[in-house]
């Protein structure tokens, strides 16, 4: 079976022990399908970017044990496909330029109801049929085709979204020229041949919006699999927003066996990170041939 996995950091500061959980889990999942894995540095948000942190991240997963034989992707040098796929999206009428600022999409979602994150709205659909008199485009955004979105998530089972009514058509080029996280991270997934994503909680509602992007622009849909998040003392998600702790990197076998319990498995019983990934891996196999939530073949 060909598989290939990935790890997809934002280089907007070093990674957390909850940044860890999703890297260990997508690592193990590519081990136990004698997969490929791949880095993929998602870089485009400049302003939020740290100087020196892609290669603080690489130097992580490498002291953990986390390597991969092949190229890393930054996807700062990947503009011109994110182009072309936009424009294909162009020929096909699916995407509208919208001149709505933030806030009055804030105070029309007051109207609207919706089931995201805090801070996400859903977009009223103002610049749908053409910018309104006197309204420059700001930003450009995708017509999400109506109706329920299912998909089965690995780790969770079967899910639905109706990205029309709970998102609205989604913003795929920033007002600030800069490319959005949806459309970059699909057009990457398929150019480098993704399979299956294994990845945090907290991008499970991007799941429906992704997989609408990826058959509109003829690509395959990957697996998906999301791991439950790590939260702080206040129950809060971890995050480099909220300055959670960089790992470790003079414990690297504490470390994941702490991302290893925080996935609800039991702490390991192993002497260094080798045996650590060999152990987690049989575990992991037993584990999803148990809840039938995949074949490993
Ligand atoms: N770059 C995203 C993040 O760090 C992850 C993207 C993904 O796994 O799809 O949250």
């Amino acid at each position: 079976m060909k598989y290939v996995g990935r790890f997809a950091p934002s280089p907007s500061g070093p990674l957390h022990l909850g940044s860890v959980v999703a890297a260990c889990a997508s690592y193990v999942d590519a081990q136990a399908h004698g997969g490929r894995w791949l880095i993929r540095m998602e870089d485009l948000d400049t302003p939020r970017m740290m100087p020196g942190a892609a290669e603080f991240i690489l130097n992580q997963l490498d002291s953990l044990g986390m390597r991969t034989q092949d190229p890393i992707l930054y996807q700062s040098e990947r503009l011109c496909h994110y182009q072309s796929a936009f424009d294909r999206l162009l020929s096909l009428n699916a995407v509208y330029p919208c001149g709505c600022t933030r806030r009055e999409i804030a105070d029309s979602a007051l109207r609207l109801q919706g089931s995201l994150p805090e801070g996400e709205r859903p977009y009223p659909g103002t610049c749908r049929q053409g910018l309104p008199e006197g309204r420059q485009a700001l930003s450009w955004r995708l017509r999400v085709p109506e109706g329920i979105w299912r998909f089965r998530d690995r780790w969770l089972g079967p899910m639905e979204q109706d990205v029309a009514r709970a998102v609205g058509d989604f913003v795929l080029k920033r007002a600030d020229g800069i490319w959005a996280y949806q459309l970059a991270v699909v057009v990457d997934d398929a150019a480098q041949g993704v399979t299956h994503i294994v990845r945090g909680q907290d991008l499970l509602s991007s799941t429906a919006r992704q997989q609408q992007l990826a058959t509109l622009l003829g690509y395959e849909v990957p697996e998906v699999l999301h791991v439950p998040l790590v939260m702080d003392a206040n129950g809060l998600k971890l995050s480099k927003q909220n300055h959670a702790n960089p790992v470790d990197l003079t414990r690297p076998l504490e470390t994941l066996q702490n991302a290893w319990v925080a996935l609800g498995f039991e702490k390991p019983n192993v002497k260094n990170t080798q045996d650590f990934w060999v152990e987690a891996t049989r575990v992991w196999v037993q584990r999803l041939s148990r809840a039938n939530l995949h074949v490993i073949n």
